[in-house]
């Protein structure tokens, strides 16, 4: 895989308002150092104990964003640096973060993770369950978090009316929390959609950031 490759051809590739995430999960620093001298800046891990040797080592001015599955008693290690937390799927995750923020006087970048896909494994907040943790206005008080927009998974599938139709829905979920709760809120404004296999779809569709990994570094080794 010729990452620097990849990544200047993607970065051709996308519209200006989209922002490429490089999915490094499972692939070694010196994977990221390629990216990283090629220009990309941001880049998404899935585990904390992945991530934190890796955001010790490598240079300060990567932005580190979360995507996997979050357990709460890792909030603390990820507090100190991390940028952008993608996969909050629970207001008690959500407290949790905002409590850690506050320790290390930051306030937290947040997405709420929706479920839209079929497959019962993809995680995630359904529709209504996300419409009703905002209807029910306590997160208005955590001061160490900020709500920055919505993240989702399509089915994995060739079937791209499927893949387009559960990219619709997402995004007009976006439009309708924006509506409701963020109208007058600038952050609100990411809605992260579309991996290696679907991307130009979810673009197609509104996507403002997708999280690239295997197109970028090639098969992960798990
Ligand atoms: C692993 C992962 C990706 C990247 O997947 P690729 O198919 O390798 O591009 C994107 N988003 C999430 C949430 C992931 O866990």
């Amino acid at each position: 895989m010729d990452i620097a490759k990849r990544i200047n051809d993607l970065k051709a590739e996308l519209p200006e308002q989209v922002t490429l995430v490089a999915v490094s999960k499972f692939h070694p620093a010196e994977s990221i150092w390629a990216a990283y001298e090629a220009g990309q800046r941001v880049f998404g891990e899935s585990r904390a104990q992945e991530l934190l040797p890796k955001q010790k080592t490598l240079p300060d001015d990567i932005e580190w964003h979360f995507i996997g599955t979050l357990q709460r008693n890792k909030v603390k290690d990820i507090a100190p640096f991390i940028s952008l937390i993608q996969s909050v799927d629970s207001y008690r995750l959500l407290e949790e973060i905002n409590k850690e923020a506050a320790k290390h006087d930051r306030v937290i970048r947040v997405l709420l993770e929706i479920h839209v896909a079929q497959e019962d494994s993809k995680h995630g907040l359904t529709q209504n369950e996300c419409l009703e943790m905002l209807a029910m206005t306590e997160w208005q008080s955590l001061k160490h978090i900020r709500i920055c927009g919505l993240m989702g998974m399509a089915t994995y599938t060739e079937d791209e009316a499927l893949i387009t139709t559960e990219y619709k829905q997402l995004k007009s979920l976006f439009d309708a929390v924006k509506d409701t709760y963020f109208r007058t809120n600038d952050c609100f404004s990411i809605l992260s959609m579309g991996m290696s296999h679907d991307y130009q779809i979810a673009v197609r569709e509104g996507s403002t950031m997708i999280r690239i990994g295997t197109d970028i570094f090639g098969e992960r080794e798990y």
